[in-house]
């Protein structure tokens, strides 16, 4: 085979992944989870088979490799792909290709010195005649004569040839994307996740697929006093981060009843805390509807001043719902930095009045007390209007490639 007949364009891509290893007894749930999520991510751009082999996968698309290998690189529970190539188990099939893999790896590090690499053999095949090792250095020997560049290091390569050798075929591959690391989406159950317009729910919300969580989102829209552009920023968020779960739904609650019956109810400064604890509990109705057994927000310590611990203890005291705020330890720079990765930086810089914004205290309370807060809400039919904003919330189906 002459370098020009390899195609340039990958057949299959060889997934490894980190941390399911760790997870022993449920490995065999974790990697069903993981092909799943795989085939799901890839479906709008080519049905892929998936063969699991030896702590790997061989994700097989019946086309548009290359587009396959990006797409996989936003399944959570990847640590590393590589886009290979399928030749015949024999040496003179396997060279060839190699050196061809070896000297486009090369064209993409053109001008940075003198390139690292290593061979990796991986052996399934134990017909074959030579030891992985001896394979290794066998075709270290037959693909770097000529190549200027280019040099063998054990430790740490900037290039790593791999060849994985099968009865079935010889896998061949020179080059290793980063996978976005985590565990996959759905392993650790469900979570409603409470996404605002702003720039700090999106990134909670990333962060908790990452850790495994399918998201069902909740936002609240307190039109007619909000009008229909925030909405519509928060549908076009969630259509940004629909990209990490096969499956995405967006509820969006009725909040104005909510605004109104807390005005009313209790004195101004204790409005936002009233209007958090509503939000928790209609999350929490709604998780009972989902069996999402966490509520997630973008909440951290001290970034507005109504984020106190003491005011914290009071939203969450409204329910007993397990409250996770995965922003807890970062600074707004690690969030923003964050959200440009994800790509919801720029929508969510786009100013819009939320519906905490409605009847906004001059001055907020800074240390709530659960008792008065209990003591305004007293008059409240809490029931009521947690059925009445579930029961017309808006339902949308936001999954990615719909
Ligand atoms: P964000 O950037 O997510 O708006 P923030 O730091 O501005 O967060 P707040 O606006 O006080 O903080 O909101 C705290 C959290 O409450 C949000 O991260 C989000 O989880 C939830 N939240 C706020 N407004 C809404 C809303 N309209 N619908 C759903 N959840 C909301
Ligand atoms: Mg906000």
């Amino acid at each position: 085979m002459s370098s020009s007949s390899v195609s340039a364009a990958p057949e299959l891509c060889l997934v490894r992944y980190g941390e399911l290893a760790l997870k022993k007894k449920n490995r065999g749930d974790f990697e069903r989870k993981l092909v799943g999520n795989i085939q799901a991510a890839l479906a709008p751009i080519a049905p892929a088979a998936v063969e699991r082999v030896r702590g790997r996968l061989l994700v097989v698309p019946a086309a548009r490799a290359t587009a396959c290998a990006k797409r996989l690189q936003e399944v959570f529970g990847i640590a590393s792909i590589s886009p290979a190539w399928k030749v015949k188990s024999e040496l003179e099939s396997i060279v060839p290709l190699a050196r061809t893999l070896l000297e486009r790896a090369l064209e993409e590090r053109a001008g940075a010195g003198s390139v690292s690499m290593r061979v990796r053999v991986t052996r399934a095949d134990k017909r074959f005649p030579l030891r992985s090792f001896e394979l290794e250095r066998e075709l270290a020997e037959r693909v770097l004569p000529g190549l200027s560049g280019i040099h063998v290091e054990l430790e740490q390569p900037q290039i790593t040839l791999g060849v994985d050798i099968r009865e079935s075929g010889s896998y061949v591959y020179a080059q290793r994307l980063e996978g976005p690391g985590g565990l996959p989406v759905g392993t650790l159950g469900r979570g409603v996740c409470l996404i605002s317009g702003g720039i700090d729910s999106p990134v909670a919300a990333y962060m908790a697929m990452k850790r495994g969580l399918e998201l069902v989102y909740l936002t609240f829209h307190s039109y007619p006093y909000v009008g229909e552009p925030a909405k519509k920023k928060v549908i076009d968020l969630v259509r940004i981060l629909s990209r990490f779960q096969p499956r995405t739904r967006l509820f969006v609650a009725p909040f104005a009843r909510v605004n109104e019956v807390v005005r009313d109810a209790a004195p101004e400064g204790y409005r936002t805390i009233l209007y958090r604890r509503a939000m928790q509990r209609i999350a929490a109705r709604l998780g009972q509807r989902e069996q999402a057994g966490a509520v997630i927000t973008g909440e951290s310590l001290g970034q507005v001043a109504s984020q106190t611990v003491e005011n914290l203890t009071a939203i969450q005291a409204a329910t007993n719902v397990f409250v996770m705020r995965p922003l807890i330890g970062f600074d707004k720079e690690e969030t923003v930095r964050l959200a440009r990765r994800i790509g919801t930086f720029d929508l969510s810089a786009v100013q819009e009045p939320d519906c905490c914004t409605v009847f906004l205290p001059a001055h907020p309370v800074l240390r709530a007390s659960i008792q008065r807060c209990e003591e305004y809400e007293a008059r409240i039919d809490w029931e009521g209007l947690v059925q009445e904003s579930l029961e017309t919330a808006e339902q949308l189906n936001l999954s990615w490639g719909t």
